[in-house]
C-alpha cells in the first residue's frame, strides 16, 4: 500500500493533526519466529512439542500470529501430576526463598516489558497506550507485591499453609494481567499451578513460560495448557486439582460451579458486571467526562468493570450528553500499535457481531455513534451512547462487553442509588459529585465490590477485587486474595462421630409430655408461627421420655423466614457498637436460664455436658459481641495520591445449617458471628437435638433483636438444603451438620451464585471455634477508592 505523502512540519503546526506513531513489532515478530510460530504447552519447565493446533491471530488485521496446540486429556494429566509433584517441595520452601523467585519474575516482566506490552497489543487488539502503560506495570507490580506477601507470609500467617494444586482459567481482555493476578498469590502462598488462558489470547502467557525458565522457577510450579473451553472444563474437573480460580463470564462461572459442586476443591470466581457510572449535578464535569472516557471505552469496553451504565442527574442531563458526544467524536480508533490511538480493535469477529447485535436490538431511546473513521479491516467498532432506553430494557442489565454506553437519569439521590443496584451484578461503581458527603453515603450504599470516588478502573495489588452477587466471590489482590490461596495450617479434623435422633422408645405407650404440651413453633419475623405443613416430630430424651414436639419446617417456611429477614434490613445498619450490645444483652439472658437450658441439653443428650455447654455458649456470644466493633477494614497503600478503604460489610442474609452434636453451641456459633457483622441468619438447628434451638427464641425476644435478623427453623436439612440454598434472596449458605447435603448446597447456590461454605462437621471445634475465619465469612470487603488534591 503506499504511504500517503508526509505533511510538511509547517502545516502540522497549522492543524494539529495527529500523525502515524506505530510502535515497532520487530522485537515480538522475531520471538514469534525463533518459536517457528507454533507452540507446544509448557509442562513440567519445558515446552512440550507443538501438536495439532488452533491459530491465534491479531484482531486489527485478522491475520494468523501463531498456531498454538490444543490441549489432550493427557497434556492435562501431565500438567497436573507436574504440579502434583513440584507442590511439596515448594511449599517447603521458605518464604524468603519464594520470595527471590517472585522477585526475578517481577524483575524479569519488568525488564522484558516492552516485548509483552507489544505482543499483547498484537494477540488481544487493545492500544499500545494501554498495554504498555497499565497492563504490564499492573503486572509486574502485582509480582513484586507477592514477593513481599511471601516474604511475610511465615510471621503474618503462621496459621495458615498452601491449598495444593490450583487450576486458574482467564479470559483474553487483561491475558498478562489475569495471569499476574492468579499466578502471584498462588506462587507466594506455595501452591504450585496449572493455567489455561483463553484460545484467543495465550502468547503473554506463553512468554511468562519463558520468563519462567530464565527466572530458574523450579519445574513443575507453574505449567500452562492452551485450548479452548474445553480444556478448562477438564481442568477443572481433574480430581488432581485442590483449588479452582476462575475469572471470565458469570455463564461459564456458574458452569463451573456446577461441575465442582461437591468435589471440595476451593473455589474463587471473579464474573461479569455491568457497573453504574453515577454524576450528580454539581460533579466536575469535565473530570467526569474524562473518568468516563476511562470507564468504557479503556480497553474497548472490554472491561468486567466498565462503567457500562450512566446514571446522571437530570439537572444536568442534556448538557453532559451534549459535553459527552463532543468528547466521543475526538476518540481515536485505529491501529492498536499507533501510540496515539485511544480505541483498538475487538477481541474477534464473533465479539464484534455480538456488540452489533446487541446495539441493533435497541428499539427504543437513541443510538449514538462516535463520528470516527474504522479501519478496513479488523474487527473495529466505534465508542457508542445509547440514551433514553427505560431501566428495565435487556441493554440496561446484559452486559454487553464492547464499546458501548448505556444511559439513564435520576433525580434525586435515593433513585440513583436504587437504579445503581437495579442489577443482578456487583462489581464496580462510581461516584462523581464535589460534595464529600454525597459521594461518600452514596459509595457505601452501592451493591459492589469496588467503589471509586471521582475516579474509574482504579487497579493495585494492594486493594482487593472482586464482586458481590452474581459478579461472584472472592477478591484478587490485597490481603484476601491472598487468604484465598491459604488454608488452616492445622487442618484437623476433629472426629465427632454423627448423632442420630433418638428413636421412639420401642414397647412403650406414647407418653405424655411433661406437665404441659411442649409443641414448639418456628420462630420467623419476631414471632412464632406454626409450620405451614402442619406436621411436628416427637423429640424423645435418651432414656426413652418424650420430651416435646418441634415442628417440620417446610419450603413455604424457608420462603417466609428469608422475606421477614429481607424485611429486617435495620440489623445491618446498627452500629458495631450497638450490634455488640445487643448480643452482650443476649450473653447475659442466656446467662439467666443457663440452668434450665443445660438440663435440657443433658436430658435430650443424655449426657452431662450440658452446663459446660450453655457456659461456652455465652462465652462465644461475649467473644462476636466483642468483634463487633473490631473487625474492621484497612487503608490501603497503593500508589494513588488518596485513599484506598477496604470497608467490611455484611454478606446479607446467611442460612445455616446448624451443627448436630453440640445443639447450643452450634446454634449461637453460627449465629452470633453472623449477627456480629450486621447480616440477617436463617438457622435450621440440630436435627438429633433441636429443643435447645426453638426455646432460644425467648432469650432472643427478650434481647432487643429487631424482627427478622434471626429465624429459628426445625427441620429435616436434607430436604431443605436445595431450598435455602437455591433461594435468590440468600446471599450465602453455610453448612455444620453432618447431614451430606454439601453437593446439593453448592449446586443449588449456582441460582444467584451465593458464597457456599459447607462440610464444615468435621472441621469446626465448636469450643474452640477460629473466630475470624467465621468473621470473614460474615462479611464482605468492599475497597473505596478516594482520591484527594486539587
Ligand atoms: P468466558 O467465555 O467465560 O471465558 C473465560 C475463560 O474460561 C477462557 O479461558 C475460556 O476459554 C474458558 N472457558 C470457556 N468455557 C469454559 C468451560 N466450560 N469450562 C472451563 N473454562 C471455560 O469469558 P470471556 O468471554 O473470555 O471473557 C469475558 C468475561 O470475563 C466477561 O463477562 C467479563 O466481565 C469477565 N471478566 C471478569 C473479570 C473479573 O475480575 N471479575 C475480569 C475480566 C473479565 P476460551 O476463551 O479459550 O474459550
Ligand atoms: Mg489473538
Amino acid at each position: 500500500m503506499p504511504h500517503p505523502p508526509t505533511p510538511a512540519v509547517k502545516d502540522i503546526f497549522m492543524t494539529m493533526a495527529y500523525g502515524p506513531a506505530p510502535e515497532n513489532d520487530t522485537e515480538a515478530q522475531q520471538w514469534l519466529k525463533a518459536h517457528q510460530r507454533r507452540f507446544g504447552p509448557f509442562i513440567n519447565g519445558t515446552f512440550g512439542t507443538p501438536a495439532r493446533g488452533f491459530a491465534t491471530t491479531n484482531p486489527a488485521t485478522g491475520k494468523r500470529l501463531a498456531t498454538l496446540s490444543r490441549a489432550t486429556q493427557a497434556d492435562v494429566n501431565a500438567a497436573v501430576c507436574a504440579a502434583r509433584s513440584a507442590a511439596p517441595s515448594w511449599a517447603a520452601l521458605s518464604g524468603h526463598a519464594r520470595a527471590r523467585h517472585l522477585y526475578a519474575l517481577a524483575r524479569l516482566i519488568q525488564k522484558h516489558a516492552r516485548l509483552f506490552a507489544v505482543l499483547e497489543t498484537l494477540d488481544n487488539g487493545k492500544p499500545i497506550r494501554e498495554s504498555r502503560d497499565i497492563d504490564i506495570p499492573l503486572a509486574h507490580r502485582h509480582f513484586y507485591y507477592h514477593a513481599g506477601m511471601a516474604q511475610l507470609m511465615p510471621s503474618t500467617l503462621p496459621d495458615r499453609q498452601p491449598i495444593g494444586v490450583c487450576g486458574q482459567i482467564i479470559p483474553w481482555n487483561f491475558p498478562l494481567l489475569m495471569l499476574a493476578w492468579k499466578v502471584a498469590p498462588a506462587l507466594a502462598t506455595g501452591n504450585t499451578v496449572v493455567l489455561k488462558p483463553s484460545e484467543e489470547t495465550s502468547l503473554t502467557a506463553l512468554l511468562f513460560a519463558e520468563i519462567c525458565q530464565q527466572a530458574a522457577l523450579p519445574a513443575g510450579v507453574l505449567n500452562i495448557i492452551t485450548g479452548p473451553g474445553a480444556v478448562g472444563e477438564s481442568l477443572i474437573t481433574h480430581k488432581g486439582i485442590d483449588k479452582i480460580a476462575f475469572t471470565g463470564s458469570t455463564a461459564v462461572g456458574r458452569r463451573i460451579r456446577a461441575l465442582s459442586a461437591g468435589a471440595g476443591k476451593a473455589l474463587t470466581l471473579e464474573l461479569g458486571g455491568k457497573s453504574p457510572y453515577i454524576v450528580f449535578e454539581d460533579a466536575d464535569l469535565d473530570s467526569a467526562i474524562e473518568g468516563l472516557v476511562d470507564a468504557i471505552w479503556f480497553n474497548q469496553g472490554e472491561v468486567c468493570c466498565a462503567g457500562s451504565r450512566l446514571l446522571v442527574q437530570e439537572s444536568i442531563a442534556a448538557a453532559f450528553e451534549h459535553r459527552l458526544r463532543q468528547r466521543m467524536n475526538r476518540l481515536r480508533t485505529g491501529n492498536p500499535l499507533d501510540k496515539c490511538i485511544d480505541v483498538g480493535a475487538l477481541i474477534s469477529a464473533r465479539q464484534l457481531q455480538k456488540i452489533t447485535a446487541l446495539v441493533d436490538s435497541c428499539d427504543a431511546g437513541s443510538v449514538f455513534h462516535a463520528a470516527c473513521a474504522l479501519p478496513a479491516r479488523g474487527y473495529f467498532y466505534p465508542p457508542t451512547l445509547i440514551s433514553g432506553v427505560p431501566p428495565s430494557h435487556p441493554l440496561m442489565h446484559e452486559e454487553i462487553f464492547g464499546p458501548v454506553l448505556v444511559s439513564t437519569t435520576f433525580r434525586t439521590p435515593a433513585e440513583a442509588i436504587a437504579l445503581a443496584n437495579n442489577t443482578r451484578y456487583g462489581l464496580a461503581a462510581s461516584v462523581w459529585s464535589e460534595n464529600i458527603n454525597l459521594a461518600l453515603d452514596t459509595a457505601q450504599r452501592l451493591a459492589a465490590g469496588v467503589v471509586w470516588v471521582n475516579a474509574s478502573n482504579l487497579f493495585d495489588a494492594a486493594a482487593g477485587f472482586g464482586g458481590i452477587r452474581e459478579s461472584g466471590f472472592g477478591r484478587e489482590g490485597g490481603w484476601e486474595g491472598l487468604k484465598a490461596y491459604t488454608k488452616p495450617a492445622d487442618a484437623r479434623v476433629a472426629q465427632v462421630a454423627q448423632v442420630m435422633p433418638i428413636a421412639r422408645p420401642a414397647k412403650t405407650r406414647p407418653q405424655a409430655a411433661r406437665a404441659l404440651d411442649r409443641t414448639a413453633k418456628l420462630y420467623i419475623g419476631g414471632r412464632q408461627q406454626r409450620p405451614d405443613g402442619g406436621y411436628s416430630r416427637a423429640i424423645y430424651g435418651a432414656d426413652g421420655a418424650l420430651l416435646g414436639h418441634v415442628p417440620v419446617a417446610n419450603r413455604k417456611d424457608i420462603r417466609n423466614a428469608v422475606e421477614a429477614a429481607r424485611a429486617g434490613a435495620q440489623w445491618a445498619a446498627l452500629s458495631g457498637h450497638a450490634r455488640a450490645q445487643v448480643l452482650y444483652y443476649i450473653a447475659e439472658n442466656l446467662s439467666a436460664r443457663a440452668a434450665e437450658f443445660a438440663q435440657c441439653l443433658d436430658r435430650m443428650t443424655g449426657g452431662s455436658g450440658g452446663a459446660r455447654e450453655v457456659e461456652a455458649a455465652i462465652e462465644v456470644i461475649f467473644t462476636y459481641a466483642a468483634w463487633a466493633d473490631k473487625f474492621d477494614g484497612q487503608v490501603h497503600e497503593t500508589p494513588m495520591r488518596g485513599m484506598a478503604l477496604a470497608v467490611r460489610e455484611p454478606v446479607g442474609i446467611i442460612g445455616a445449617f446448624c451443627a448436630d452434636e453440640v445443639p447450643l453451641l452450634g446454634l449461637v456459633g453460627a449465629m452470633m458471628p453472623a449477627l456480629a457483622m450486621g447480616n440477617r441468619v436463617v438457622l435450621l438447628a440440630s436435627t438429633p437435638y433441636p429443643l435447645a434451638a426453638v426455646e432460644f427464641y425467648q432469650v432472643l425476644d427478650t434481647s432487643d433483636l429487631p424482627a427478622g435478623s434471626v429465624a429459628l427453623l426445625t427441620g429435616c436439612h436434607r430436604a431443605l438444603a436445595a431450598v435455602l440454598a437455591g433461594h435468590r434472596d440468600v446471599d450465602a449458605v453455610w453448612h455444620f451438620s453432618h447431614a451430606d447435603i454439601g453437593k446439593r448446597i453448592e449446586t443449588a447456590s449456582t441460582s444467584n451464585l451465593k458464597r457456599t461454605w459447607v462440610d464444615r462437621a468435621a472441621l469446626t471445634d465448636w469450643y474452640r471455634p477460629c473466630a475470624r475465619d467465621f468473621l470473614e465469612a460474615a462479611s464482605e470487603v468492599k475497597n473505596i477508592w478516594i482520591p484527594y488534591g486539587e
